[in-house]
């Protein structure tokens, strides 16, 4: 049998712009949310490895080392290509709720309180989709990961930033919480271990926090997904675990960088009963469930944790000292050091007034590749952030090459002003 052809579309691309212009615009939810701070520097790195440029990536990376359960080759079992409990595998779920009732001392009841998410993103705006009204109000840091104020958008709410105290060390100001604190709020995102300044917030700290949400009846959205990246013997403190707050409060975790497994896409949130039921029936019609795959890949890094723990805080202490001296020998830059998270900022406000402007330069001449402080807030302004994600070499030497590229810079300038003074 002959097959008839289809003959060839002739529309013409007149039309197809006549259509296009009675097209309705896109809904305001999502055409309002500005692009990402980071996205400007993405596109400039593949632009400058497109023509061949080696650039060094230190505003993102993927955290090595990965686990050793990433490494073992694993067949796809054929129970798991099947459609899950949409609150998460019952083992994962299991296994997590030790691993809360261990770290933390919490009691979380797997079945009902626990529910494994795509990564800490899917919970976190799934959490907020639980809590919140339209309009309402959530309060978030500045700076803060960029991802907190367009998901409070995206659930139809309106984010609120207090700064973090940056003349002293960027330290949780319980009155600067006060004064965006009005009667439409109805949560406060907390981040510890904290991306991008890399402090760790201490128990009085968030001591502070725990008396205002409770003062104004608030939920709290606590985003812990670098509790392991804690160094010098501190200890990561959860909110949940202060008196009175675990019933108020939403953790959010990923295994993206705890246990280095980005690309897997798991996280998962810990809530109060009413709070998890919610978030999964938005699971139910949103996903179905996470990738069963995924999830046995999770477990996996679970039970491989006291081992991994150790060996990950020795080779992020390495990195992050070696981080440090190498941001400390660049003239003009300065930076505390990192109590947590695998990042270092540091202030170069006396080399820029624009972080952005100043991060498209060492790209373009060092060819090295960090995140504008402006892309976390305007409070972030002023500095740059390392991710330390990726191997050490990678960071010694993206280091160096803006370190020998900005002396350059100051050379050129003495010199150009002592050959002015020649003339005058
Ligand atoms: N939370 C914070 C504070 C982050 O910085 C990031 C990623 O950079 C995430 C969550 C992302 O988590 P996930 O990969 O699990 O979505």
């Amino acid at each position: 049998m002959r097959i008839k052809e289809t003959p060839p579309l002739t529309v013409s691309s007149a039309a197809i712009e006549v259509a296009a212009d009675n097209l309705l615009p896109p809904g305001s939810r999502l055409a309002s949310i500005p692009p990402s701070g980071t996205m400007a520097v993405g596109r400039r790195v593949r632009e400058l490895r497109g023509g061949g440029i080696d650039v060094i990536h230190l505003g993102a990376g993927s955290p090595e080392p990965a686990p050793g359960c990433v490494s073992k080759p694993v067949l796809f079992a054929p129970e798991q290509n099947a459609i899950g409990d949409p609150a998460g595998d019952a083992a994962l779920r299991s296994a997590i709720s030790d691993k809360l009732a261990r770290d933390q001392a919490l009691s979380y009841d797997p079945a009902t309180q626990i529910v494994v998410t795509v990564g800490a993103k899917q919970a976190l705006y799934a959490a907020l989709l639980a809590l919140i009204e339209p309009g309402d109000e959530v309060a978030i840091m500045d700076p803060a990961w960029v991802t907190y104020a367009p998901s409070v958008q995206i659930a139809g709410g309106i984010p609120k930033t207090f700064p973090l105290d940056r003349k002293n060390s960027f330290q949780l100001d319980a009155e600067a919480i006060r004064a965006v604190i009005g009667p439409r709020t109805r949560a406060i995102i907390v981040n510890t271990p904290h991306n991008p300044t890399g402090r760790v917030f201490t128990e009085t700290e968030l001591t502070s926090v725990a008396g205002l949400a409770v003062e104004h009846n608030l939920w709290v959205i606590s985003d812990e997904s670098f509790e392991k990246f804690v160094f010098d013997g501190r200890r990561h403190v959860s909110i949940a675990e202060l008196p009175g707050m675990s019933e108020r409060t939403v953790i959010l975790q990923s295994f993206s960088k705890n246990y280095g497994l980005i690309g897997a896409r798991v996280g998962y949130l810990a809530a109060p009963k009413m709070i998890a039921a919610q978030v999964t029936r938005f699971g139910e019609q949103v996903l179905s469930c996470v990738s069963p795959f995924m999830q046995a890949l999770a477990l996996s890094a679970l039970t491989e944790e006291p081992e991994w723990t150790v060996r990950l805080r020795a080779h992020y202490e390495r990195k992050r000292q070696v981080a440090v001296d190498g941001v400390r020998r660049v003239r003009g830059f300065s930076c505390a050091v990192p109590e947590g998270t695998f990042y270092v900022l540091a202030d170069v406000s006396s080399l820029s007034a624009s972080s952005e402007e100043f991060s498209m330069y060492l790209l373009d001449q060092a060819h090295v590749a960090v995140t504008p402080g402006s892309a976390f807030g305007a409070n972030g302004e002023g500095y740059i952030r390392f991710n330390l994600a990726g191997p050490l070499e990678l960071i010694v030497g993206g280091l160096e090459r803006i370190r020998k590229t900005l002396d350059a810079r100051l050379e050129a300038k003495h010199d150009h002003g002592a050959q002015r003074q020649s003339h005058h």
